[in-house]
């Protein structure tokens, strides 16, 4: 039961099916066409802030729209108005709250195309991955709807007689909401849903990158029946806005993606306020691995090796870094890979054939063709996806090089680059302790048909979702809740059972009766 009755995840779109894509691409053509605004949003009202145009990520001669920057005072003024309306909205009762989210979910689907135009537009996403961005989407809105129905209700616990004992859940205050552009629709709304549904107010502070699609949502999150005063949402600079809501000893919590080094500054800047202890939920990054072993389908492993390393060009936190493939089938993988990486196709993200669009910005291509200038002169490239002559973006280089060992890199590289390593069927444990090492424990693959080094791996691996024979990206929620440990976050996963019980407090009221 703790995973809800009955509950179905969205279908998506299947873009294969020629009726489905037809009827798909008339709905985007216009779509594609268009331009939005955004901008601070406190109590329902639109606020004036700092305009910024929006460059579309693949085409930087291209304006998408624009967005006003949020103030620090208009920080502490949305604060204020959350504040004043924290006792009606954690007074509403859960049903109530919960129905909006399935509302909204409709509405996510009816509005699909336009979302997934967004999405190509401002975050440079796939068309495939828009479909997949939609479906989480709404999925996260049911799913925590149908849990906070289930879980979030009065239980009358066992006690004395002439003694009613009762437990419940409520809100915890104001939660700041701080999402990632990789994911600037199901992140940014997973996170929302859960807070508002438990019982928060929200103020809503969207990635800089992706302030439009923010927009748009909360929109929709009106149009679903959202009371205004519920939340605010800032987009903004976020070592500005981040620096006043840490610092208010009136938010309650902070439910942040994205970095480990920002979600540090966060939990430093909670830590050092006065005021009551605040709550953090943190999903951060990745040092993700995959391990083969002699006994792997090579076939298998190059297809899930590739989907995990360069799909949404690696911009996942699950996204699949360091291939460590046991020496005896290395050649073979290696020769496989080659091939597959000659078969992708890097293009502009709002055609069905590219397999691989472009990266967010400028600074995330700077730092990532550093990083591959680097390994050009000190690792051995197994093969390079070539990008198109003539495209206007920040397009990379899909590519894999051979490195000694995940211990090699520095950090988190967020883009499409694989690292290939050898080891020795009598090193596995030490490889598993040098995966460990790195401190992050998101996800990990294994190709193996050997069962019995499948459960050792999981015993010693430490990390959050484990995927044995398949591909390490797309968890699907409430089926692979997703999050990890260490420097990879704090829990609870997303999409999970424990989720939502995060962002309330329990209490119990005993009555002689
Ligand atoms: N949940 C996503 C996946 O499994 C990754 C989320 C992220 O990148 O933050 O691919």
């Amino acid at each position: 039961a703790l995973f809800g009755a009955a509950r179905r995840n969205s279908r998506g779109i299947n873009m294969n099916i020629s009726q489905s894509w037809n009827a798909l691409e008339a709905e985007l053509a216009p779509q594609l066409q268009r331009q939005w605004t955004a901008g601070p949003v406190i109590d329902g009202r639109r606020r004036d802030g700092r305009a910024r145009p929006v460059i579309c990520p693949w085409d930087t001669a291209r304006n998408v729209g624009s967005v006003q920057f949020a103030s620090a005072a208009q920080a502490r003024e949305a604060i204020d108005a959350l504040a004043a309306f924290r006792p009606t909205w954690n007074a509403t009762p859960v049903d109530a709250r919960a129905a909006i989210l399935e509302r909204l979910a409709d509405l996510l689907e009816r509005q699909r195309a336009e979302l997934m135009a967004l999405c190509t537009l401002e975050a440079g996403k796939t068309l495939q991955d828009g479909i997949d961005e939609v479906r989480e989407a709404v999925d996260f809105c049911r799913y925590y709807a149908a849990q906070a129905r289930q879980r979030l209700g009065r239980e009358t616990l066992p006690g004395p007689t002439g003694e009613r004992n009762e437990l419940f859940h409520e809100g915890r205050g104001i939660f700041a909401c701080v999402s990632p552009w990789n994911f600037p629709l199901a992140i940014l709304l997973g996170q929302i849903a859960a807070a508002l549904v438990s019982g928060n107010v929200v103020l809503a502070k969207p990635a800089e990158q992706t302030s439009l699609i923010a927009g748009r949502t909360l929109e929709l999150m009106f149009e679903a029946g959202l009371p205004v005063q519920a939340i605010a949402m800032l987009p903004g600079d976020g070592a500005e806005l981040g620096a006043v809501f840490c610092a208010d000893p009136r938010v309650a919590g902070v439910c942040f993606t994205g970095s480990t080094d920002t979600a540090r500054l966060i939990n430093r800047a909670l830590a050092g306020r006065d005021g009551p202890l605040a709550t953090l939920i943190a999903e951060t990054g990745g040092q993700n691995a995959m391990i083969v072993d002699s006994t792997a389908l090579p076939e298998q492993v190059v297809k899930d090796a590739v989907a995990s390393a360069f799909t949404s060009a690696g911009q996942r936190c699950s996204a699949l870094r360091v291939l460590y493939v046991q020496d005896d089938i290395a050649e073979r993988v290696i020769e496989l890979l080659r091939g597959a990486m000659a078969e992708l196709r890097v293009g502009p993200p709002d055609r069905r054939s590219s397999d691989v669009g472009p990266v967010i910005d400028a600074e995330a291509c700077k730092a990532l063709q550093a990083h591959v200038e680097h390994l050009r002169r000190d690792a051995r490239m197994i093969a390079e996806t070539p990008v198109p002559a003539g495209l206007r973006g920040h397009f990379i280089a899909p590519v894999a090089f051979e490195i000694p060992s995940i211990a090699a890199l520095d950090k988190e590289h967020f883009g499409p680059v694989l690292h290939v390593v050898r080891y020795a069927a009598a090193e596995l444990d030490r490889v598993v302790a040098a995966i460990n090492d790195t401190g992050f424990g998101l996800t990990l693959g294994i190709h193996s048909r050997n069962e019995e080094t499948a459960r050792r791996i999981e015993a010693l691996a430490r990390v959050g979702n484990l995927y044995v024979n398949r591909n390490q990206i797309g968890a699907v929620v409430g089926v692979q809740p997703f999050g990890g440990c260490g420097l990879s976050g704090t829990g609870p996963k997303a999409g999970g059972p424990a989720y939502l019980m995060r962002f309330t407090q329990e209490r119990t009221t005993t009555v002689n009766t």
